[in-house]
């Protein structure tokens, strides 16, 4: 496997290793320890102290603001500190500290260790930076993932129960992405990636099995979280960039509501809590569409009620009107349409594999029950209202959601073969999981 990470350590007490990888990896260089102000007393000082004991040379810079974000103007901070003291960077800290970590070590053609202090998001070992540019604006810059990783389970554990629990429900979002993925195997849109899913989704359900643990910060449970969450930015790594391998519909609520500016009681919601809400509105979807017989469908009236590309265009702009980015839906839906022949081909695979092809989905699936428990073990959120949505707000965004993204997904197997309205009846309908009173 070729991967910028080469080595990913975990355990129970373990920050003394850093310097000895800091040493095999980069002999001779400056180490400089970034962290803030919390992650400094959590862990930055113990490796500041490990490294000094050691007698590698190093330094530290702290952000010394209360609550910050991925701006522009630390990104010119770190830039000259990198330069000044033409350091490595060993960034210990959450999502932020790692990515402005992540982006300045790669601005200077250069690799970085990353010693995780919470279990919250999958975004460690990505290639990905998500930083605020110049403008302000929100981009995603392509890097380089940590060289080294140090994954002490007595610091993750330490972290505020909450954040464990969304990178709980980040890591059960690929639950129904790859049943979803599944479909677009099926369909030819998207071949499954063999490696990517192997990494993915070969230990997810035992990742998975100790919600408990994660709600009491119990170290090895968290270990378990963060490794699925490491191996999740892995996946993505070893697909070429390809985010299939993790999120496929569930993550677009989490998307819808990011460009909405969503907040609960004026605060804003973490991805993980967003994303499982997402997670659980797919299981509902699994449930509903595997108690259904495919093997029944009406192929060529199918076919016939396909819309035109046009027809779609028209939907999305009407749909996304009043929109933050009025033309997505357009975009997407543009590059996502396909012609009759294809939609043929598809109904008719489904129809004749959905005996065995419907099996494979429910064992990949977990049903919504199950999901939810699950949730409420591991303190993740278990409806809609715990992160101020309404189940009507959530069957309103699956309209957008199902044309907000260029990649095949549940949907649009459901629209495909003429059963949308129906799915989306038997989960808000009347006696729904998610009955819209
Ligand atoms: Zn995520």
């Amino acid at each position: 496997m070729s991967v910028a990470t080469k080595a990913l350590e975990f355990g129970e007490d373990i920050l003394d290793r850093v310097p000895g990888l800091f040493n095999k990896f980069f002999p001779g260089r400056k180490a400089i320890v970034f962290a803030d102000k919390i992650t400094w007393k959590v862990a930055g000082e113990k490796v500041f102290y490990e490294l000094a004991k050691a007698g590698v040379p190093a330094t530290t810079y702290i952000i010394t603001d209360d609550r910050f974000h991925p701006d522009w103007k630390y990104v010119e901070m770190l830039d000259k500190v990198v330069e000044t003291e033409n350091g490595i960077l060993v960034a210990v800290g959450s999502g932020v500290i790692n990515d402005l970590a992540k982006f300045g070590a790669f601005r200077h053609g250069d690799q970085y260790i990353c010693v995780p202090t919470v279990a919250s998001v999958d975004g460690y070992t990505s290639a990905t930076a998500a930083i605020n540019d110049e403008r302000g604006a929100k981009v995603s810059f392509k890097c380089k993932s940590p060289s080294i990783i140090v994954a002490d389970s007595k610091v993750l554990s330490s972290a505020p129960w909450f954040l464990s629990a969304a990178g709980y429900g980040d890591l059960a979002s690929k639950i129904s992405s790859g049943a979803e993925w599944m479909i677009s195997d099926l369909f030819g849109t998207e071949l499954i990636h063999k490696e990517a899913w192997s990494l993915t989704q070969d230990d997810l359900r035992d990742m998975l099995s100790d919600p408990d643990g994660v709600r009491n910060g119990n170290p090895k449970s968290i270990e378990q979280l963060f490794l699925g969450l490491a191996l999740a930015g892995i996946g993505i790594e070893v697909s070429g960039g390809d985010t299939r391998c993790v999120s496929c519909a569930e993550h677009l609520y989490n998307h819808y509501l990011d460009m909405t500016h969503h907040m609960n009681n004026g605060r804003p919601v973490s991805h993980g809590f967003q994303v499982a809400i997402g997670e659980l509105t797919l299981c509902a979807f699994f449930d509903a569409l595997l108690s259904m017989d495919l093997t029944k469908i009406d192929v060529e009236k199918c076919v016939e009620a396909w819309p035109t590309l046009e027809e779609e265009q028209q939907r999305a702009l009407k749909l996304f009107e009043n929109f933050p980015v009025p033309t997505l839906g357009y975009e997407e839906i543009t590059r996502k349409w396909q012609p009759k022949e294809a939609i043929r081909e598809q109904l008719t695979k489904v129809k004749e594999t959905w005996p065995e092809f419907s099996q494979k989905l429910r064992k990949q699936v977990m049903p919504y029950e199950e999901m939810k428990a699950m949730f409420a073990r591991a303190g993740a959120p278990t409806k809609p209202e715990d992160i101020g949505l309404t189940n009507a707000d959530i069957r309103r965004m699956t309209d957008f959601v199902q044309l907000m993204r260029w990649r095949i997904n549940v949907l649009d197997l459901a629209k495909r073969a003429c059963i949308f309205d129906e799915l989306m009846d038997k989960v808000f309908g009347k006696g729904g999981v998610m009955e819209i009173k």
